[in-house]
């Protein structure tokens, strides 16, 4: 297993967390190699990722940019074991993906809650189902997790009852339910409105550093790439291929009006941008 020490933390502004000591984090993902091949049914292949290798560290939050049809979702079905890949690896806390797995949660763009189910029932439900445990303590972790993500109240409400935003971060808190290390976001904001999504990119992030899971976060946007990324990693136009891979060095908690047009914005979004168009 791989061990990154990453640098001592500097000092921020107050009310800014920054590390104190030197923090040794252990590799949780390691993708090598990895290559996609769909085959359509007229029968062509279609080459989706080509190679790709990505190490992300525990507690990393890595937001995945890149054009239309690029191999975005290929890559975060592999990661939470939905396929299999054609050629290379891939591992989880060193054992190798194989299917899906309790320590991986997932949110697609529509947060697929049941609708004859309430809120509190949608997020308990990792609990019952696939070999889940339903303990006194992993309820009353997930009722904490409501109340992080504000749907303290709303337990009792149906799905259609809420706003779209307030059924993306319950499908957050089913994600967690579980617990697991790693948390895998595909477009989860896609569907909302542009002040919605600024303020889930501000939910998340809290929960996120409550939570101290492993994010991957695939999404359109350049501005929530780099609001919320700790990394943030561009891949080319299909065959999928990751062409950069950027830290994202602003300090945390991120603060909307803070962070956009800061001069590390300006110049991570520029260099994003001209990585996508070109
Ligand atoms: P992204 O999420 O980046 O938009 P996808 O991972 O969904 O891209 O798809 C990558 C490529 O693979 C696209 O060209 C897509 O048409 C193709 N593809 C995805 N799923 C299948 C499938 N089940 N069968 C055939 N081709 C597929
Ligand atoms: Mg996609």
């Amino acid at each position: 297993m791989n061990l990154a020490i990453e640098a001592p933390g500097v000092v921020l502004a107050a009310g800014h967390v920054a590390a104190s000591a030197q923090v040794v984090r252990n590799t949780l993902i390691e993708v090598q190699g990895v290559v996609k091949i769909y085959s359509t049914v007229a029968g062509e292949s279609v080459l989706a990722l080509d190679h790709v290798d990505l190490n992300i560290r525990e507690r990393e939050f890595v937001c995945l940019v890149g054009p239309s049809g690029c191999g975005k979702t290929t890559l975060l079905r592999l990661l939470a074991g939905l396929d299999h890949a054609d050629a290379g690896t891939s591992s989880l806390d060193g054992k190798a993906l194989n299917g899906p797995s309790p320590e991986v949660g997932v949110v697609f763009q529509q947060s697929n809650l049941l609708p004859w189910f309430t809120v509190r029932q949608n997020v308990m439900l990792p609990l019952r189902v696939g070999g889940g445990r339903r303990t006194a303590e992993r309820e009353a972790a997930i009722q904490q997790l409501l109340e992080v993500a504000g749907l303290k109240g709303f337990e009792n409400k149906y799905p259609y009852e809420l706003s779209g935003g307030m059924q993306q971060r319950a499908a957050i808190v089913r994600a967690l339910a579980r617990d697991p290390k790693l948390l895998l976001m595909d477009e989860p904001f896609g569907a909302l409105d542009a002040l919605t999504r600024e303020r889930m990119n501000a939910e998340l992030q809290r929960i996120w550093m409550a939570s101290g899971k492993t994010v991957v976060l695939i999404t359109h946007s350049i501005d929530e790439a780099i609001f919320l990324g700790d990394r943030v990693v561009v891949m080319s136009p299909r065959p999928g291929r990751i062409v950069r891979d950027l830290q994202v060095d602003l300090p945390r908690p991120r603060i909307a009006t803070e962070t956009f047009g800061s001069p590390t914005h300006v110049r991570l979004s520029r260099e994003v941008r001209a990585l996508l168009d070109g």
